[in-house]
């Protein structure tokens, strides 16, 4: 005989997760369930709100980028105050996804995802969702999953056009079987074309979908397809996703070189006129930095990051080394300002 307190526990849980699609059964797996969103951003906020709500017992947030006013058009789970304070995306995230569903365990990585962390980020984890903005990332993501016969659940979104996609190794064609390469020359960016909140919003809200589909054990059930979304043009298409390439390098050849990369290189970020310096030897002491910076320009200071106004540029610098400057795209002009106000 249970306590009364333990029923209306149960009752609360039970009432709360009633949904005739996922089950008991179901409920129960997604509880035990440890997901990885590689990137808070217009997909991974989405995708964080609703994986919550839904019940997954563990979710880790990844994401080295901080809150912007820009963001807000389109990243429903943040606010004026996160923006005014320039919070690092990956803690409101998790402020935020707490007070909805304090039953399950979040956890915030401020980091970027490089063959150096994604052992640590990625490596306890069921499924990964893509809620990134770069292809380099990606295919880092593609290359772990296969190596790790994980599922992960591929989006993406421009202007008023998306695309999504899950990867499930052995079952599926892999990213590179469907581009072996990132994309050449310039293409159309978040930057140049800009991003519709409801797009982000319906491929996120797929992405979740599918996750919930393999951690509730009906991945068989999984349409395995290719969906193309446009908001604008009202066009929604489904096309069956390629064979596997037995010669791609990736799930083919098993050439897994986005894994085993020494060191990424500064890249500029989709979104903003920026590069990101990643310096994973140098440990910061951000206070001590804003005391020499204060004379040069505007600086406030967080226990996440530093953020300075000096000459045309805006420098954030967090205490791991990493430093995202923003005002150029370009890398010698980015290293100079790193150098002349952070170190060599
Ligand atoms: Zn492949």
């Amino acid at each position: 005989m249970r306590c009364g307190a333990a029923q209306r526990e149960d009752e609360r849980c039970r009432t709360r997760y009633r949904r005739r699609e996922i089950g008991e059964e179901g409920q129960r797996r997604l509880s035990q369930a440890r997901v990885a969103i590689v990137g808070c951003g217009a997909l991974g906020s989405v995708q964080a709100e609703l994986l919550s709500r839904a019940g997954v017992g563990f979710l880790r947030l990844i994401d080295r980028d901080y809150i912007e006013w820009s963001n807000l058009q389109r990243q429903s789970l943040y606010d004026e105050k996160d923006a005014g304070e320039s919070l690092p995306k990956a803690a409101a995230a998790a402020a935020h996804l707490r007070a909805i569903n304090s039953s399950i365990e979040i956890e915030q990585a401020i980091a970027d995802l490089t063959p150096a962390t994604v052992d640590d980020l990625l490596g306890d984890v069921d499924l990964i969702m893509d809620g990134t903005d770069n292809f380099e990332t990606r295919y880092l993501i593609n290359d772990f999953a296969l190596c790790h016969n994980l599922p992960w659940i591929y989006g993406a979104a421009v202007g008023s056009y998306g695309l999504k996609m899950p990867i499930i190794p052995g079952k599926t064609c892999c990213l590179r079987c469907l581009a072996s390469q990132p994309p050449a020359g310039a293409q159309e960016t978040c930057e140049t074309a800009g991003v519709l909140g409801p797009v982000t919003a319906t491929i996120a809200a797929l992405q979740a979908a599918d996750a919930l589909m393999i951690l509730t054990g009906h991945a068989d059930q999984l349409s395995l397809r290719l969906t193309v979304v446009d908001v604008w043009a009202g066009d929604i298409m489904q096309t069956d996703q390629p064979q596997p390439n037995p010669e791609c390098p990736a799930c083919g050849r098993r050439e897994f070189t986005y894994l085993t990369g020494k060191r990424r290189p500064p890249i500029g970020l989709c979104g903003r006129n920026a590069v990101q310096i990643y310096d994973r030897e140098r440990h910061l002491d951000l206070k001590e930095l804003a005391g020499r910076l204060q004379s040069l320009g505007t600086v406030k200071v967080n226990e996440f990051a530093l953020r300075a106004q000096i000459e045309n540029f805006d420098i954030t610098v967090f205490p791991d080394g990493r430093a995202i400057l923003k005002g150029t795209t370009d890398v010698g002009v980015a290293r100079s300002l790193y150098a002349k106000y952070i170190g060599n």
